[in-house]
């Protein structure tokens, strides 16, 4: 088969958050099953260019109408991962892909309403002929509404929302600019949003437009269905029934892994070496990182667990308990090491202030920072390591967590209650577990998780070895998600085989 990805990230050259994984992981896996895959990115100026190889122009160019009028465009191809990846360039007075961000401009809409239009042109024009075109998240919704109205012979679409936090809500006459009727799409029961009234939104377009629609946890995925979680898709969710699922992530077990990790200042993993080898236990290695991550940022060196925590700093991350976890570990006797960065301004001064007051603690880090190299060490280093979501339609971190001998405390909500099994309150036993799971959002009920986790790694070094054996032997691979989406992608195409049948 051939699938064409099309979304705002790719890691590890463009990346913000779990996107860049998912595109990443998901595209490498259906590759190497013998599949054809190819990538559509915006050419940001802030790509890590020194991550894509063969990097070169290919379509010098490429002309793309928008909003009435006739814009060039340079394609670049390269190659990420060993994934062919197109790059689309705009020369847009506007200067689209050059803000020094991927997402977080004034004009998001436009630079992503334009991106769609170029992609699905550049799909046309370069005759690239694909079974399925998979788009992800609201930046890219719109390809469902020109994949209808100007259709790519046997093309089938499949949207994935990766949080339905983010709809790319708009001003109706904003997609005439990609050449779409705003009297035919901002429409109650339509595009028309059902919260906001005065808006169009994009993520119904896809919902309501594509072939297939697919979210990241089955969890997630009825959660969504409630007025609770579905951010006023819930009744659109609903109605378009069986074309909606839910597909849990996976982790690329190349690019994370503790015994090959190029970030790493040391390597380890779960296995044991025969009893003759030096270091018979390649698990312990892990204690070499715990130490140069302390060296490096300046903490103490006693008997205590390091309490992890890698994120984005906004409301649905849990940001009250992510304040309040700071002091409750240190208080029972651990070091907590934070790395986060917060889109919205009000919090990354309120996270700023914490910091300062927390500049010379022995027993905390904050790191204010989107740094991968250091995200690596602080997997490897914790031993444990908290999610405490509001919401999480899937969460990566947990499981990269696991994979590094982490033990994740997480609160019991989508993906990460498809994820976690809890030590004490699943009622299964041990070699079936792989965490502490908290149900209400309350300081306390972290507390209490926190507390047992602690307790574990204190009086039972023995069970807790096992847990972390079990966590990193765990398979949250690409391998059984990918058979998911490509059962799908079958379906879908052989979907289009008997239409043409019933046609012919
Ligand atoms: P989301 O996509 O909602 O941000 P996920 O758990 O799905 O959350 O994925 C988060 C990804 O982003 C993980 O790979 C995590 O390591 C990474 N990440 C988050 N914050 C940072 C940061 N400040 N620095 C480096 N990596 C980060």
């Amino acid at each position: 088969m051939h699938i064409i990805h099309i979304g705002a990230e790719v890691a590890p050259a463009a990346k913000v958050g779990g996107l860049g994984d998912v595109i990443y992981g998901l595209s490498r896996e259906t590759q190497k099953l013998g599949h054809q895959i190819e990538l559509i990115l915006p050419k940001y100026d802030i790509l890590l260019t020194e991550e894509i190889k063969d990097f070169e122009c290919t379509l010098k160019t490429f002309p793309v109408v928008y909003d009435g009028k006739e814009y060039k465009n340079t394609i670049w191809k390269g190659n990420i991962g060993g994934l062919k990846v197109y790059f689309i360039d705009a020369h847009h007075p506007d200067h689209f892909y050059s803000k020094g961000c991927i997402y977080g401009c004034r004009n998001d809409i436009d630079r992503f309403l334009y991106f769609s239009k170029a992609a699905w042109e550049l799909i046309r024009v370069l005759d690239l002929s694909p079974d399925i075109v998979h788009l992800h998240d609201w930046q890219t919704a719109a390809i469902a509404l020109l994949a209808k109205e100007k259709p790519i012979p046997n093309a089938k679409i499949v949207f994935t929302s990766h949080n339905m936090e983010y709809q790319g809500r708009c001003a109706p006459h904003e997609i005439e600019r990609i050449g779409l009727k705003k009297s035919k799409y901002y429409v109650p029961g339509n595009m028309q949003d059902s919260v906001y009234p005065e808006a169009l939104n994009l993520m119904r377009g896809a919902l309501l437009y594509s072939d297939h629609v697919t979210t990241v946890s089955p969890t997630y995925a009825e959660e969504v269905k409630t007025s609770r979680f579905g951010m006023g898709l819930d009744s659109l969710l609903k109605e378009i029934g069986g074309k909606f699922q839910g597909i849990l992530n996976g982790i690329d077990f190349d690019y994370w892994n503790p015994e090959t990790d190029r970030h790493l200042t040391a390597h380890y993993g779960p296995r044991e070496l025969p009893k003759t080898g030096k270091n018979h236990h390649i698990l312990d290695r892990k204690g070499y990182v715990k130490k140069s991550l302390r060296n490096r940022l300046q903490l103490d060196e006693s008997h205590r667990p390091i309490v992890g925590s890698i994120t984005r700093l906004v409301p649905q991350k849990g940001v009250e308990i992510i304040k309040h976890a700071i002091e409750s570990v240190v208080k029972m006797g651990g070091q907590f090491v934070l790395l986060g960065s917060s889109p919205i301004p009000a919090l990354d001064e309120e996270f700023h202030q914490l910091k300062r007051k927390f500049a010379d603690h022995p027993h905390v880090s904050i790191t204010l920072l989107h740094q991968e190299e250091l995200a690596h060490m602080i997997f490897a280093a914790s031993d444990m390591f908290i999610v405490p979501s509001n919401f999480e339609p899937c969460g990566l971190t947990q499981m990269i967590a696991l994979h590094y001998g982490s033990i994740p405390i997480v609160r019991c909500t989508g993906g990460l209650k498809d994820t976690i099994v809890d030590v004490d309150t699943s009622g299964k036993p041990l070699e079936q577990t792989n965490g502490f799971t908290f149900k209400e959002q309350t300081p306390q009920a972290f507390d209490a998780a926190l507390k047992r986790a602690i307790g574990y790694w204190r009086d039972q070094p023995d069970t807790w070895r096992k847990l972390v054996i079990n966590g990193m032997t765990w398979d949250f691979s690409w391998k059984n998600p990918t058979k998911e989406y490509i059962r799908l992608y079958e379906n879908l195409k052989s979907q289009k085989a008997r239409t043409k049948k019933v046609a012919v």
